[in-house]
């Protein structure tokens, strides 16, 4: 983080000094919030919740986000990292399946060292990094089993797209290392009594006129990664934040653009997620 370094971006900035980068984050880390969320995949949900906590700040810029009073707003508060160590034990208290880190990736290395203080206080659960999927090898290599459960977002298999749309032409290409790094620490996706435990988890949103690049993305899982890859394809896109300023994305995708994609994954092969 001085300077710092840990995502894509290479911002350089110094963060200890509340210099902030893209991502608009200093020192600390920013919590919007923290508990059991039972809107997350069912293998991930359980009879407790995910326990999830929510980070302010993206090193994406989404024109779509449907969470920018979060991400691009960075609404929270600023927590130390014993505050989030205890926040992660509270989580195990409640009885949550996991704690899920939600945008995580500018704020790893608080992550990292309130998960230390916290494992060695007693915290057992499953760990999720739930991520929009633009991490650097190098950061993602300081997680190495630390990490138990990687749930990527794939966006864009197009730079033109990515670029047009999240502010990051290498999208496609640093997408694609993070998720094979990722795959090889944790393998595919591993559940018991129908939790997750360990393991690969992608996360991809349909969005219209395939500006997701869906199949591409399916092929590269299927082909560069493994044909059991569990996968996550979403239907939900609806236009936010300033996403009707870009025609294309300024409609929902149709039954028939979401059905051929899961078409398309299931003949491949993929772990389709039911949800
Ligand atoms: S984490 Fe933030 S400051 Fe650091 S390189 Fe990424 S966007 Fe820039």
């Amino acid at each position: 983080m001085d300077p710092c370094t840990l995502c894509p971006r290479q911002c350089k900035v110094h963060r200890s000094n509340d210099e902030v980068g893209f991502c608009g984050i200093g020192s600390r880390p920013v919590v919007s919030s923290v508990g059991p969320h039972f809107g997350e995949e069912n293998v991930l949900v359980g009879g407790g919740g995910s326990g999830t906590i929510f980070f302010a700040g993206c090193n994406l810029g989404c024109v779509f986000c449907q969470n920018f009073d979060i991400s691009h707003h960075r609404h929270g508060r600023q927590v130390s990292i014993e505050q989030l160590a205890q926040a992660m034990l509270e989580l195990q208290q409640h009885g949550c399946s996991n704690v899920n880190f939600v945008t995580p990736t500018h704020v790893i290395a608080p992550i990292l060292a309130a998960l230390e203080l916290a494992r060695a206080q007693g915290l057992t659960l499953p760990t999720v990094y739930n991520t929009g999927g633009y991490d650097s090898l190098e950061t993602l290599r300081l997680l190495d089993g630390w990490i138990d459960i990687y749930m990527p977002d794939m966006k864009y298999s197009d730079p033109r797209v990515a670029e047009e749309l999240s502010a990051a032409p290498d999208y496609p290409q640093i997408n694609h290392q993070a998720v094979r790094e990722m795959h090889r620490q944790v393998g595919n996706l591993k559940t018991e009594r129908d939790l997750a435990t360990r393991g690969l988890l992608i996360r991809h949103l349909i969005l219209p006129e395939n500006l997701a690049g869906s199949f591409e993305t399916i092929d590269f899982l299927a082909e560069q990664v493994s044909r059991s890859t569990a996968i996550n394809i979403m239907d939900q896109y609806r236009p936010c934040y300033e996403a009707s300023s870009h025609p294309a994305i300024s409609r929902r995708p149709t039954l028939e653009e979401i059905q051929s994609v899961r078409r398309y994954a299931i003949r491949k092969g993929l772990n389709v997620l039911a949800r």
